[in-house]
C-alpha cells in the first residue's frame, strides 16, 4: 500500500508573522497518523518553518537551480535547501513552466540535481485548458514525465512524488471531478509501467492538485489511484488539516 501524501504550496505567499501564525495552528491540529506531510514555503521563509514546524512534518522549497554553487545571481542550489532544514522540492510547477518559461528538460535536469543533492521531489504534471479541450491530456502529460523518466534512474522513483495538476483546475474553484483525476491518475500508472517498471508504477505516490478543499478532498481520496493531494489556497489556512485527514 502507498503511503498517503498531502503536500501545502504556499506559492508566494506570507510574511513571518501570518507563518507563525499557521504554523502554531498546523502544530495543535489533530493529524491523522500514517500520512506523509509536506509543507512549500517561499525560500526565504524555510529556516523559520523548519525551525518551528512540527516535527512530523516536513519542508519543501518551491524551486531550485541546477548548480550546487556559483556565479548564478538570483538562483538558490538544492544543497542550500537541505542546509537550511527542507527535504523536498516542489519542481516543473505550472507557475514555473507557463509564467516563468521553465521546459521538460529543464526540470528533468532539476530533478536529477535535487536528488543527487539528497533532496525528495515533488514532480508537477498537468495539461493547460486547451490541450484538454484539444483531447491531447494525456499526450502532455506524458511527455513532461519522459524527460523526467530518461533523466533518472529506475531507483530514483523512490524519492519521487507525482502531482497531477491540471492547469484549469489551480486556483480557479474548478477541481477535477473525482472520476476525471482518477482517469489521468490511472493513465500516468500505466505510463510509469511501461515506461519504467511495474514496481516503480505499483509505488509512486501520484497525488492530485488544483482547487482542493477539506470539502472535496474525501471524495478525491477514495480514488483508487490518488495518494494525496498538492493543496494551494487551502494550504494558507488551518483548513489544510481537514485536507490531511480526508482519508478518514
Ligand atoms: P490551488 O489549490 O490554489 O488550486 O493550487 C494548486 C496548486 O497549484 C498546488 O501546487
Amino acid at each position: 500500500a502507498r503511503t498517503f501524501w498531502v503536500g501545502g504550496n504556499w506559492k508566494m505567499n506570507g510574511t513571518t508573522a501570518a507563518i507563525k501564525e499557521l504554523v502554531a495552528a498546523f502544530n495543535g491540529a489533530d493529524a491523522a497518523a500514517g500520512v506523509e506531510v509536506v509543507v512549500g514555503a517561499p525560500y526565504v521563509y524555510i529556516p523559520l518553518v523548519a525551525d518551528s514546524l512540527r516535527k512530523d512534518w516536513a519542508v519543501a522549497g518551491e524551486n531550485c537551480y541546477v548548480k550546487a554553487s556559483g556565479a548564478y545571481t538570483g538562483e538558490i542550489s538544492p544543497e542550500m535547501l537541505k542546509d537550511v532544514g527542507a527535504a523536498w522540492v516542489i519542481l516543473g510547477h505550472s507557475e514555473r513552466r507557463n509564467i516563468i518559461g521553465e521546459g521538460d528538460q529543464f526540470v528533468a535536469e532539476k530533478t536529477v540535481k535535487a536528488l543527487e543533492a539528497g533532496l525528495k521531489v515533488v514532480l508537477c504534471v498537468g495539461e493547460l485548458l486547451e490541450e484538454r479541450e484539444a483531447g491531447t491530456t494525456q499526450a502532455v502529460v506524458d511527455r513532461q514525465l519522459d524527460a523526467v523518466v530518461k533523466a533518472v534512474g529506475p531507483a530514483d522513483w523512490a524519492n519521487i512524488v507525482i502531482a497531477y495538476e491540471p492547469v484549469w483546475a489551480i486556483g480557479t474553484g474548478v477541481v477535477a471531478t473525482p472520476e476525471q483525476a482518477q482517469e489521468v491518475h490511472a493513465a500516468i500508472r500505466k505510463y510509469l509501467a511501461t515506461a519504467v517498471s511495474a514496481d516503480v508504477a505499483a509505488a509512486t505516490r501520484i497525488t492530485y492538485g488544483g482547487s482542493v478543499n477539506g470539502k472535496n478532498c474525501g471524495d478525491l481520496a477514495q480514488k483508487p489511484d490518488i495518494d494525496g493531494f498538492l493543496v494551494g489556497g487551502a494550504s494558507l489556512k488551518p483548513e489544510f488539516i481537514d485536507i490531511v485527514n480526508a482519508q478518514q
